[in-house]
């Protein structure tokens, strides 16, 4: 098969735009709707600091290299950080590759630990719950991680790697749960506040299976394996579902993004009053309650109490 834009071999179909595209052409768009998505959601300005939160996976990775070779013509920091769990043999594995590219990229890298900040790993954590929602207790520690990791770095955004089929699956998974105030909230806060950390998703209009293949075209290494605890029943259902729609009527996902992306701003100029950004009373960050989820959890997993399962 034969590239759509010039004579050479193709190496992917794109269904939603019926091209096949040679090596040359596939790197070229894609790197051209990674500047745009960047440039359309005035992502980065220049001389900001950035920290790409990298997992060793393969979409933080990629994001990485795209933001590295974005520098060459839009001047601005990058830094990288990650997250280590404590989960054994499996982000020790992935940590490898996180520093391994960063380094070869000489982007300063540092990694935050779950134990050096509450003194427990996930693994630790799960035992003591007896396996129950992992992804719950790990979203909620690793994402406040993320944010104050990101500003110790002295970053005035941090970077994430959701790609298109992580905003389509989130967007109907918030739909089929009627979780509107979810979906005005999705990617950022509904309040401004200089202790929360931005995030960016430079991604987000890049196909999971584009990202793949453009790591493997350009030698990006990448570490494969699954969390062990990965338990998404839901989200798998998702998943499965949409990309059954999207083989049948190619586009649907970015169409989803895009509707998305067009009813956000509605949702949010129909919430009346932002709910008044508190600060938690334990650790000072803000937070929407007394006290922030993070240490709610903590110490409902020291004390064996069951805030998640009421
Ligand atoms: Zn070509
Ligand atoms: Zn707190």
């Amino acid at each position: 098969l034969k590239c759509s834009k010039c004579a050479g071999d193709a190496v992917i179909f794109l269904p939603y735009a019926k091209t096949h595209l040679c090596e040359r052409d596939f790197n070229a768009m894609f790197e051209k709707r990674f500047r745009a998505t960047i440039r359309d959601f005035k992502m980065i300005k220049k001389g900001e600091h950035i920290a790409v939160a990298l997992s060793g996976g393969k979409d933080s990775t990629v994001l990485m290299h795209l933001l590295h070779r974005l520098k060459e013509d839009l001047p601005f920091e990058l830094v990288a950080v990650t997250i280590d769990e404590g989960i054994k043999g499996y982000r020790s594995n992935s940590l490898a590759v996180a520093e391994k590219e960063a380094k070869a990229l000489g982007i300063e890298h540092k990694v935050f630990s779950f134990k050096d900040r509450t003194d427990m790993t996930l693994d630790g954590i799960m035992e003591k719950k007896g396996g129950k929602l992992p992804c719950s207790y790990c979203g909620v520690i690793r994402r406040y991680l993320i944010n104050t990791a990101s500003r110790e770095m002295n970053a005035d955004k941090v970077a994430v790697g959701h790609n298109l089929d992580d905003m389509a699956q989130t967007v109907m998974m918030n739909l089929m749960r009627n979780e509107p105030m979810r979906l005005a909230r999705l990617g950022d806060p509904i309040v401004e506040e200089e202790k929360l950390i931005a995030r960016i998703r430079p991604l987000l209009r890049s196909p999971e299976k584009e990202i793949a293949v453009y790591a493997m075209l350009n030698n990006i290494s990448l570490h494969f394996q699954e969390c062990p605890y990965a338990r998404h029943a839901f989200r798998a259902h998702v998943r499965e579902q949409l990309n059954a729609t999207e083989e049948r009527y190619p586009g649907t996902k970015f169409r989803i993004l895009n509707s998305f992306l067009a009813i956000q701003p509605m949702l949010r100029r129909g919430i009346e009053s932002a709910p008044e950004m508190k600060y938690c009373k334990t650790c000072k960050e803000p937070s929407g309650t007394e006290q922030c989820m993070f240490c709610t959890m903590l110490e409902e997993i020291k004390e064996g109490g069951a805030m998640l399962n009421k």
